[in-house]
């Protein structure tokens, strides 16, 4: 009974990633100027924190082991469930996804914010380690708190999407600086870095979510300018399509350390501006995390497919 359940589950996500992997235009809708974002706001409140390395897990392997879905695909299935797989959609035994880090942003109150580092690899500008997040204006919501709300479900949506991930932190209380973030990921040898936050701006009509990426100038990641934008792209365009929040695409920043430091494609997701009432109240929202999280799965689905 435990098998059939498993296998059941396991065709389940199965057909979800072949959905997933099938049903993907390249919407390019884009294009929106992050107009009013304001990049000195978001570099301060750019804090990003957190956690030391997790430990891969091992979900994918069990999940996707063709050995189970064979065995349990002698069993006749009660009407209505789930039908077999279709040979198409079975992954070989022991098929590993792509590695994805994902970076909650920020951290939980408490921290020694106090020091600083470098700006980028070999750089002699330094910024503070550890910054604070923003705030929800109308409902109060700490970014921290949102950031790995939404950081846990993506784990959990790429985990049954056959990816592995690494979590930079997965609790609150942590002290990791912005190259901290970089070198777990770096480290990891993982394929991308995805960071997740919000935004906040002093003027609270500025909706929508962007992604952050490096330009071809950068001199640090300059050489990762197309596959961050790609990144970048695919993830702003398919969390708009899943919210419905407003699209403002991709905005080309180069001086957060937490990318100039990365050797992996990066991008951070700016879910939302939480300084408006809108993309606040709607950011909040447990179910919407949810979706959020798959439309940010989507994403990095479509990246993997281009
Ligand atoms: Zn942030």
């Amino acid at each position: 009974m435990r098998k059939k359940k498993r296998w059941i589950f396991t065709a389940a996500a199965a057909a979800v990633s072949a959905m997933l992997l099938v049903g993907t235009g390249a919407a390019q809708e884009s294009g929106a100027d992050p107009s009013n974002t304001d990049v000195q706001e978001m570099a301060q409140t750019d804090g990003k924190v957190s956690i030391g390395l997790e430990a891969l897990s091992e979900k994918t392997t069990e999940l996707l082991s063709g050995e189970d879905a064979q065995s349990a695909g002698e069993n006749a299935l009660p009407t209505g469930e789930i039908a077999p797989p279709t040979g198409e959609i079975s992954p070989p035994s022991g098929w590993m996804g792509p590695t994805v880090v994902i970076d909650a942003g920020h951290q939980g109150p408490g921290q020694d914010m106090s020091g600083t580092e470098p700006n980028g690899p070999g750089s002699s500008e330094m910024k503070a380690r550890i910054v604070t997040g923003t705030t929800g204006r109308t409902t109060g919501l700490p970014e921290y708190e949102l950031n790995l709300n939404v950081a846990l479900l993506l784990q959990e949506e790429l985990l049954m999407r056959g990816y592995q991930v690494v979590m930079t932190r997965e609790t609150q209380d942590v002290n990791l600086s912005n190259i901290d973030r970089a070198t777990i990921a770096n480290e990891s040898g993982a394929d991308i870095m995805v960071r997740i936050h919000a935004n906040g701006v002093d003027d609270a009509s500025v909706s929508g979510a962007l992604c952050m990426v490096p330009s071809a100038s950068n001199p640090y990641v300059g050489y990762m300018y197309n596959e961050c934008g790609t990144l970048g792209q695919c993830i702003v365009d398919a969390y708009c399509e899943a919210t419905g929040l407003k699209n403002d695409g991709l905005q080309e920043v180069d001086n957060m350390t937490g990318i100039n430091w990365s050797q992996i494609p990066v991008t951070i997701i700016e879910m939302g501006f939480m300084t408006n009432e809108g993309d606040d109240l709607y950011m909040a929202d447990g179910n919407n995390q949810q979706t959020m999280a798959a439309g940010i799965a989507d994403g990095i689905d479509r990246y993997f497919q281009q």
